[in-house]
């Protein structure tokens, strides 16, 4: 998630699109109060107490300026196609960008296949190779929840550091637009399952400036022109809604309200890899140091989806870290709810409410340090620790 997607229902405001400056028209029309079937409800205050916090995670998003890498390579005998490199959108785009990868796989006619990488792209990928019936090993290093895929946020998030604008071919928006859409259209079917793996949720985007001030202000702090597109989706989810002063607990001058899907990345990660070997899979523990040892491998057609692990195994520079660290707070069954404050983003999975710093696409751009940073984690927590310790005294 980054801020421009929050602030994405206003994105249009003098910009391009008919149905959207529509769409925003009615998102910033004036303020009348909220229908009583859609009116805010109870929200319970998430606990953020330093000492709540039970573990600090640190990640790096697999950022390619020209968006993930799906193409075909020979290396020996073997036919590998790549899917690496997806930001922060990797476990949003993962049905999606896998569903590609696994049609160029069984275009070449062989039916024992091997996934290298068991994150959101290596697991979506054996899952579908699967069902497009191949037999199919996982090779990697690490599976869940050792994966860097399991400390991401798990929102709905398929533009977040996927490119950028100057660096993509121009047939890339489609192909981003047909991933997307064929990643939300198979979440749809993980909903209403035991365990919650994912789960439709509310947002609510919180701020003492103007919507539009927020918008300007994430512009000057993206130099490198991050792609965004979620116009292309304004349909997926639902519009943003400006919550009218009083009809909300927050004591922020602004507050607006979306929903969005949220993966429990625990609950649903287990259950990928679980249908994943009750249908067949295997899982092998490899570490691969050359693109020259997939030679001792059985099968002649790979996926390879090492993530950010491609930069060394296929000593692919073009893949840029970008550092993202969570704050773990112990899970309160009773707040269902997501957060966008000040550049922190808090949102309550099951597994534990992530509170995350830095939602400006710059932040931790380059950055490859994966050591966590408890001072930071606690300045997040002690912000939102601000913002539900005022939550009722005003709107
Ligand atoms: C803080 C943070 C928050 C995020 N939040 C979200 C979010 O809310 N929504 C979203 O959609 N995305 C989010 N992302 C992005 C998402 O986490 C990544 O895009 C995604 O995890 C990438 O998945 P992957 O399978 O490509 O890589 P990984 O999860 O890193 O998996 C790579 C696999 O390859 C294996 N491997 C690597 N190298 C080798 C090797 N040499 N030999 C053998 N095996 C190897 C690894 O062991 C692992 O099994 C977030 C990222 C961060 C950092």
């Amino acid at each position: 998630m980054n801020r421009r997607s929050f602030l994405s229902g206003v994105a249009a405001v003098g910009l391009t699109g008919c149905a959207r400056q529509l769409k925003t028209a009615r998102a910033r029309g004036p303020l009348t109060p909220l229908a009583p079937y859609d009116a805010v409800p109870k929200l319970m205050p998430v606990r953020a107490e330093v000492d709540r916090i039970f573990r600090v995670t640190v990640c790096l998003r697999p950022f390619r300026a020209s968006g993930p890498r799906l193409d075909v390579e020979r290396v020996g005998d073997k036919t590998v196609i790549h899917n690496y490199g997806h930001g922060g959108s990797g476990w949003s785009l993962s049905w999606g960008s896998s569903s590609i990868a696994v049609e160029k796989a069984m275009q070449v006619g062989e039916r024992d296949v091997a996934v290298i990488g068991c994150g959101a792209l290596g697991l979506t990928s054996a899952t579908l190779l699967l069902r497009a019936g191949a037999k199919v090993t996982i090779y990697a290093k690490e599976r869940p929840p050792e994966v860097r895929s399991a400390r991401a946020t798990g929102t709905w998030s398929p533009d977040s550091r996927v490119a950028l604008t100057n660096s993509v071919t121009p047939d890339f928006p489609a192909l981003w637009e047909n991933m997307c859409r064929r990643s939300f259209h198979t979440y749809e079917s993980y909903l209403g399952m035991a365990g919650n793996p994912v789960e439709w949720t509310d947002r609510y985007t919180l701020s003492d400036n103007s919507p539009a001030e927020d918008l300007a202000s994430s512009r000057r702090e993206d130099p490198l022109g991050f792609a965004h597109y979620q116009d292309r989706v304004a349909d997926l989810t639902p519009r943003n809604l400006d919550l009218p002063p009083g009809s909300h607990p927050f004591p922020t001058r602004y507050a607006q309200r979306t929903s969005s899907l949220m993966f429990n990345i625990a609950a649903y990660s287990r259950q990928l890899v679980n249908d994943f070997l009750v249908e067949g899979g295997k899982i092998e523990r490899v570490e691969f140091h050359a693109p020259t040892e997939l030679s001792q491998l059985a099968q002649k057609v790979v996926i390879n989806a090492t993530g950010y692990g491609a930069r060394a195994l296929w000593k692919d520079e073009s893949v840029v870290p970008v550092r993202g660290q969570i704050a773990w707070l112990i899970p309160q069954p009773e707040v269902n709810y997501g957060v966008n404050y000040k550049g922190v983003y808090i949102m309550a999975r099951r597994d534990g409410i992530v509170v995350q710093q830095g939602l400006s696409d710059m932040v931790g751009y380059n950055d490859a340090n994966e050591t966590p940073d408890r001072a930071a984690a606690e300045s997040s927590v002690q912000l939102a620790a601000q913002l539900f310790g005022q939550m009722g005294k005003a709107g």
